[in-house]
């Protein structure tokens, strides 16, 4: 069902034409949020008893991740991993049901073209303007325009891999570094890429980035089926028996048209000229199209204008368009949709759940085993307490189930740890092996006893003794 056919020439980029309406709308809202989140979360402050008092700060030298209230250590790692996951299946889910909305809104191709676009309107004037300045010779208007054209669009692409290097550190110390020469080169290095890569993509590549080198536009025909919603132009309506018409002399009357078999598309060509992928919704599914919408706002107006009802172009299912009923609990359906829960569910839980107080105890190999002047055995454990919440602790470390052994911490009476913190400490465990004994190998516990902090439940580490 979909056609493959190429659309636009790949020499240059299109010069769509702004249409106002709805979708129009969804979308502005869509990228001023999301620019909102990206460029001004690192700046925003939280009150942390330790640690920085940047909201969200990914602290690679210190191993821990920032999210407000949430701090992720090393070993959460496996957090992100159930993230990928989950917006994986949520973007499956999603394509099934609407299609490539997640192209069309939030993508940040997307994102980033349409705000190089309003730039270009902004200096260059909308779609007509363009054309002509695209076509006069260089003259010092053109010069002009096109070079404050390219300057906006390479202080936006600066300023994009600037933020994106402020969430690795303070973005206030960052920020002054970075103008001051004095930065890390890793965020020179960061900044300039994603600079350059922005610039390329939103700037010069624009709707070629979509439609030449996406794979996700590649595999998402697979997603489709005849009861998916997605941008759609109702041919019946449009054609009507004897194909579209434009509204000239006596076909400006709806019922005229009908009359002569004519459909309500008034050929009007605006549906293409607002396309940010040059598509002609008209010709049917395309892998060009990423369903962003506009070309409904483009076919609205002209409805409101001759008065007619809107929908010509729709979001609508195949089988919606023959005038059956869209089945939305389809089978590949359900199961996206159960596994974003799923993978949802295990996320927020593995989040609220995770152990505040982390304990190990590791047996020390060489030697695994050493005899005391004094004829005891004596094995040596490396104990790391993990305090990982932002109280200070205090904490007492005991042997279980092992009766006659001792336990020496050296100067350690109790464990005290700062909120967000960690210790290691040497744990030797000496036992007098009774003679008749042949054992080798005995089963006990460390237990960690909170004392102080915000963990009030004791934590069991099983480990073994080991005898000659
Ligand atoms: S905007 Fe509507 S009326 Fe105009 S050409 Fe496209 S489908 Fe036809
Ligand atoms: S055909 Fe319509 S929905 Fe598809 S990309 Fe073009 S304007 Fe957007």
């Amino acid at each position: 069902m979909m056609k493959t056919e190429a659309v636009i020439e790949p020499k240059s980029t299109l010069q769509p034409r702004s249409v106002e309406g709805r979708f129009r709308n969804a979308k502005t809202a869509i990228l001023v949020f999301a620019y909102a989140v990206f460029f001004l979360l690192p700046w925003l402050r939280w009150e942390r008893a330790v640690g920085p008092d940047q909201a969200v700060l990914f602290d690679i030298p210190g191993r821990r991740y920032y999210i407000f209230d949430l701090v992720m250590h090393a070993q959460d790692i496996f957090w992100l991993t159930a993230l990928l996951f989950l917006a994986a299946v949520l973007l499956f889910f999603v394509t099934t049901l609407f299609g490539r909305v997640f192209c069309g809104y939030f993508c940040f191709q997307t994102l980033w073209t349409d705000a190089f676009r309003f730039f270009e309107k902004f200096i260059q004037g909308d779609r007509v303007a363009r054309l002509r300045l695209d076509k006069q010779p260089w003259n010092a208007e053109k010069i002009l325009k096109k070079g404050l054209t390219h300057l906006s669009w390479l202080a936006l692409a600066l300023w994009t891999g600037i933020s994106f290097a402020l969430y690795w550190g303070d973005a206030f110390e960052l920020t002054t570094a970075f103008f001051t020469g004095t930065a890390p080169s890793a965020m020179y290095g960061t900044a300039i890429i994603l600079m350059s890569t922005t610039y390329l993509t939103a700037g010069w590549a624009k709707e070629h980035v979509c439609l030449h080198m996406c794979p996700y536009s590649r595999f998402q025909s697979v997603m489709f089926d005849q009861d998916t919603v997605i941008v759609s132009y109702d041919a019946k309506r449009g054609e009507g028996s004897t194909g579209r018409v434009k509204p000239i002399k006596d076909m400006r009357d709806q019922q005229a048209r009908q009359s002569a078999g004519h459909g309500d598309c008034v050929d009007c060509g605006l549906c293409v000229q607002v396309c940010p992928t040059g598509v002609d919704i008209r010709k049917g599914l395309q892998i060009g199209c990423i369903h962003c919408a506009l070309c409904i706002d483009a076919c609205d107006g002209i409805m409101d204008k001759q008065g007619w009802e809107r929908g010509l172009i729709r979001y609508t299912s195949e089988h919606g368009l023959e005038g059956k009923k869209t089945k939305v609990l389809k089978l590949r359906t359900v199961g996206y949709g159960l596994a974003t829960l799923l993978a949802t569910i295990y996320l927020v839980w593995s989040i609220g759940n995770s152990k505040l107080l982390e304990v190990t105890a590791v047996q020390i190999r060489s030697p695994l085993f050493v005899q005391l002047s004094d004829g005891r055995i004596q094995n040596s454990f490396e104990v790391k307490v993990n305090n990982k919440s932002m109280e200070a602790g205090r904490y007492q470390l005991v042997i279980d189930n092992f009766p006659g052994a001792e336990l020496e911490l050296g100067q350690f009476s109790d464990i005290q740890l700062k909120p967000d913190s960690s210790i290691r400490i040497l744990a030797k465990i000496r036992y007098t092996v009774p003679p008749d004994d042949t054992q080798k190998n005995r089963e006990f516990q460390f237990r960690l006893t909170p004392l102080e902090g915000k963990v009030k439940e004791s934590v069991i580490i099983p480990s073994h003794f080991i005898t000659p």
